[in-house]
């Protein structure tokens, strides 16, 4: 496997793997740590290949862990600090992990797994040793590597898992895409282990000797901390979701000079607004700008495109882009037809990319996953696109398009004309149900890009008013309310569901 080879071919350099608040690890220390935890995990469990539970946030010692489990031939599940404590547990019933490395306060004390707390992990260290290591026992291409437990908007978590297969797929295109070479150079680690945007940091900096800058909870959570540490980070690759760019726009001194290494950012996970992009085109003039797009179900992404200012001015929004190179991407209409370009339906992706489906879960896995005549495996991402010029555009999810009053809408339909609104920053739509659990009307959220001290009436008014021009006066929100700013998930999305508490 192309990161567990790389680290082996680093750690002979004197390159550093990653750094978190002024504590780094070496590549050495990398590979020594990963060989003795597998180590630890073939004398302790021998054949048994069930996979490990990673709980904690951006622990140095996490990394060497996950890639120990990969060199033992077993995968590892992230869980992240964020994560509510009855989820964790949730997860551990279902997974029956015989161990668990715990790097919280929280103690799990679960009869039947080991727990491993992080300050045990040097006895770990202390009593194995590298030099038994061996490649004969690395995870193989049908094996999983990681299973990572979606949102679960039905209630239960869905393990999602991936394979070497999977990883290598998505590896062998995106990195080539990025053009990453083995230069010495930072990447940025931000996103949390348990949401895959953060495989790229993960798969394809370390799988190209990079340095991993990671940002624990507590910076993100400190803006003036967060700041500080990006200034004096001099990162090269910028990778997070556009949330985490909203944020950091809004401080005067994020701008080319500041971080002046800067080559590209990669955003991915949701939607990228002109907005956004103008903004740092601005700030950063001669850095990439690209849009990643993929489901966790078929590795982490299928489609990326770099933004440039024709897209910005065209009247469509920002492209998702081209597929990725080994996998086939349709778009299908509701009886399973395919579409023609320009034609909106739902995208599907066949190919090597995508997972072998939900952990314990046949149900939920024939639902979405499905095999086409030659037997590959294929996957409906539920979401509506469409091709132009061999470029894909994405249209919002198939699960929110509602009808409101006999009328078709999709909601973001809805957000995407309301961005074009002047003193609109970004906004999330809601419908808002009755008793009978029919639609009665839409509430909006909005961020503004710039505070009018205008009263939330007055500026709701003027922003209806706007809107007009864009959009049919059925898909108006009746209920449009400003916000200071968004709040955020733990894979550092907008938190629908928390905004949507307060509409109860
Ligand atoms: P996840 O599995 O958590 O990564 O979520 C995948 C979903 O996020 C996709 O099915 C899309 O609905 C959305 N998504 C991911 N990337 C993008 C993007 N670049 N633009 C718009 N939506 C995105």
């Amino acid at each position: 496997m192309k990161v567990l080879e790389s680290i082996e071919r680093f750690a002979l350099t004197n390159r550093i793997a990653v750094e978190c608040l002024d504590k780094c690890l070496s590549y050495k220390e990398l590979k020594e740590y990963s060989d003795k935890i597998s180590m630890y995990l073939l004398k302790e469990f021998g054949e048994d290949r069930t996979p490990i539970i990673i709980y904690g946030n951006k622990d140095n010692y996490i990394l060497p862990v996950m890639m120990g489990a990969l060199k033992s031939g077993r995968a590892y599940i992230p869980l992240d600090i964020t994560f509510p404590e009855n989820r964790v547990r949730e997860i551990i019933e279902e997974v029956k992990p015989k161990v668990i490395f715990n790097f919280t306060n929280i103690s799990l004390e679960e009869d039947s797994a080991l727990e491993v707390k992080g300050d045990q992990i040097e006895d770990i260290l202390n009593i194995y040793f590298s030099e038994l290591a061996s490649k004969e026992t690395w995870v193989k291409d049908e094996d999983n590597c990681y299973i990572l437990f979606t949102s679960g908007s039905t209630g239960k978590p869905k393990g999602v898992q991936i394979t070497k297969r999977n990883i290598d797929t998505f590896v062998i295109w995106f990195e080539e895409f990025l053009e990453f070479d083995d230069s010495e150079e930072k990447v940025l680690n931000q996103v949390s282990y348990s949401f895959d945007v953060s495989v790229i940091p993960i798969f394809i900096g370390l799988g190209n000797g990079k340095t991993l800058f990671s940002l624990n909870k507590d910076t993100l959570e400190d803006l003036k901390s967060l700041f500080t540490q990006l200034a004096s980070s001099n990162i090269n690759h910028w990778v997070s979701t556009p949330a985490l760019a909203e944020i950091c726009v809004t401080f005067d001194d994020f701008n080319s000079m500041r971080i002046s290494g800067l080559s590209k950012f990669v955003f991915a996970g949701e939607v990228l607004t002109k907005k956004l992009v103008k903004e740092l085109m601005n700030k950063f003039p001669n850095v990439k700008i690209i849009n990643g797009y993929g489901p966790t179900e078929a590795t982490v992404l299928i489609s990326a495109i770099e933004i440039d200012n024709n897209m910005i001015e065209s009247e469509k929004g920002i492209p998702i882009g081209y597929p990725i190179d080994s996998c086939e991407l349709g778009i299908i209409d509701e009886s399973g037809n395919r579409l023609k370009p320009k034609e909106k339906g739902e995208l599907v992706v066949i190919g090597n990319s995508v997972s072998k489906g939900y952990l314990n879960n046949i149900e939920m896995t024939d639902k979405a996953f499905f095999k086409d005549k030659a037997g590959n495996q294929g996957y409906k991402t539920g979401d509506l696109a469409y091709y132009e010029d061999g470029i894909i555009y994405y249209c919002g999810r198939k699960d929110f398009q509602i009808k409101l009053n006999g009328f078709r809408i999709e909601i973001e339909d809805i957000e995407n004309n309301l961005r074009k609104v002047t003193n609109i920053k970004n906004t999330v739509v809601f419908p808002v149900f009755n008793e009978e659990h029919k639609i009665s009307h839409l509430t909006a959220f909005v961020v503004l890009n710039e505070d009018n001290e205008l009263s939330n009436l007055k500026n709701s008014t003027l922003i209806k008013s706007e809107l007009k021009k864009f959009i049919p006066s059925y898909m108006i929100p009746r209920n449009i309310k400003i916000v200071k700013e968004f709040p955020l998930n733990t894979n550092g999305k907008i938190d629908r569901k928390k905004l949507m508490e307060d509409l109860k």
